[in-house]
């Protein structure tokens, strides 16, 4: 996609009437908060811009991996992750329309367990620390572009929730407004890294729900992938007693049962059975949350001062439970560079191109590893296949879930 810098318009109103802040981040997700509580440590004056109000919840299978885990922690310190009440995770189990069934631990190797956490608590843990370091946090305020001078950005306009016309000036804008970024859109490219015609266009959504008999609820310590023709659903225990569904299943179905969710998943789950017997035993706890053309792909910022991070930075493939982590890793690979541009008082092409190639350095090869384990799980005749291997069939999968997590570091 490429972008017109003639279309940004420069706003007046501003978000805060004092002096400009160092860095205004779009997007108060994961990566964006993350962003936000790094770059406060280090002392700069930091505006942390958001369209919604939070807690709010969001589309995802809310499964955060052992390194997620630690993320946080070294983000949140104290014991505030470990009192939100999530779920222990220490295995996968994948299910297919024939009964079978693979599964696999993905403990790291220290034996951390991952964490089934809804995005209402993960996300308010992470902005409520970014809030305590002094970070002005704006909510309910929808950024359209970064304001551009001489060529330069000078920071971002948008509208509050009055429709009111709002701008931050700041010296760096980082873009961490998630996938099918506006800032991305507005300045930069995006290039697909998913083979077109591979698989069909995608769509996710995702449910709350209570399941009255714990026979047919996920296993507790266990995060299920149950898979349907082109396509799985999660499923998830998180906090308060709930079981998170969240799938990525074919958009012709979306279009086929025009947009009825409860009809879709009625007719669709009943091709895998253990699917089925939970989808008949649950009991919504709040409405359907959907997103369309999810796919895998890359994006570059391309005006001198904007950087971008988690998702709005690149996509992953969701069933390898990397993005949430990659969010925030990738968030401290990038915020040193964003540190030096604000020290340096250089934000210039060459400062934004050498976090780019520390942001693939660190995670390419994991994005690839996540695409490749997708085009093959979603293969029920595959697991099937792998199932008859008995515990050979769950090493393989333990082995490919491990690939897709950093290198052990060995120190001497
Ligand atoms: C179906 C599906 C299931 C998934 N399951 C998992 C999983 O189980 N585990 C995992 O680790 N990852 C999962 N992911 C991936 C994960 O959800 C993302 O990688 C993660 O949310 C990225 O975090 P982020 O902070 O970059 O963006 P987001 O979490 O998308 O946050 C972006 C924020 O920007 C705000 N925003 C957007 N536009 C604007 C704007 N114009 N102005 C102001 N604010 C704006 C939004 O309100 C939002 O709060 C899944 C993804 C999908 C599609």
């Amino acid at each position: 996609m490429r972008f017109d810098p003639t279309e940004l318009a420069f706003d007046t109103n501003s978000l805060d009437a004092g002096r400009p802040f160092d860095a205004a981040i779009v997007g108060a997700g994961p990566s964006g908060s993350a962003m936000a509580i790094l770059l406060a440590r280090a002392g700069a004056r930091v505006a942390l811009i958001d369209a919604g109000r939070f807690p709010r919840d969001k589309l995802c299978g809310e499964y955060l991996s052992p390194e997620g885990v630690e993320a946080v922690e070294r983000l949140v310190p104290g014991d505030r992750l470990a009192r939100s009440g999530g779920r222990p995770i220490r295995s996968v189990r994948l299910t297919t329309p024939r009964g079978r069934t693979l599964e696999a631990e993905v403990a790291g190797p220290d034996g951390r367990v991952g964490l089934g956490l809804s995005r209402s608590a993960l996300d308010a843990l992470l902005l409520d620390e970014a809030r305590s370091l002094g970070v002005s946090v704006f909510e309910g305020t929808r950024i359209s572009g970064p304001i551009l001078q001489d060529g330069r950005v000078v920071g971002v306009s948008g509208r509050g929730e009055s429709g009111r016309p709002v701008a931050a000036r700041a010296s760096v804008v980082v873009a961490a407004d998630g996938r099918h970024s506006a800032q991305i859109r507005r300045s930069g490219t995006t290039r697909a890294r998913s083979l077109p015609g591979l698989r069909p266009r995608l769509f996710g959504l995702k449910r709350h729900l209570t399941v009255s008999d714990p026979a047919s609820d996920e296993p507790s310590g266990t995060v299920g992938l149950h898979l349907l023709p082109g396509g799985y659903v999660g499923a998830c225990r998180v906090e308060g007693g709930r079981t998170n569904l969240c799938g990525l299943l074919p958009e012709r179905l979306s279009r086929q049962y025009r947009g009825d969710l409860d009809a879709l998943a009625d007719a669709t789950f009943s091709g895998n059975r253990t699917l089925s017997a939970l989808w008949q035993a649950a009991e919504p706890t709040g409405p359907w949350k959907t997103v369309a053309g999810v796919r895998v792909e890359t994006s570059s910022p391309r005006l001198p001062g904007i950087f971008s991070s988690g998702d709005a930075r690149g996509t992953v493939d969701p069933l390898g439970g990397q993005g949430l982590t990659m969010a925030m890793l990738g968030a401290e690979v990038i915020a040193p560079f964003v540190l030096r541009a604000l020290a340096r008082n250089d934000e210039g092409p060459a400062a934004l191109r050498a976090a780019q190639r520390a942001w693939h350095a660190r995670f390419d090869r994991r994005v690839t590893l996540c695409r490749a384990f997708h085009h093959a799980l979603v293969q029920p005749s595959l697991i099937d296949v792998a199932s008859l291997l008995g515990r050979w069939g769950n090493t393989l999968l333990s082995l490919g879930f491990a690939a897709t997590r950093d290198p052990v570091r060995i120190s001497c």
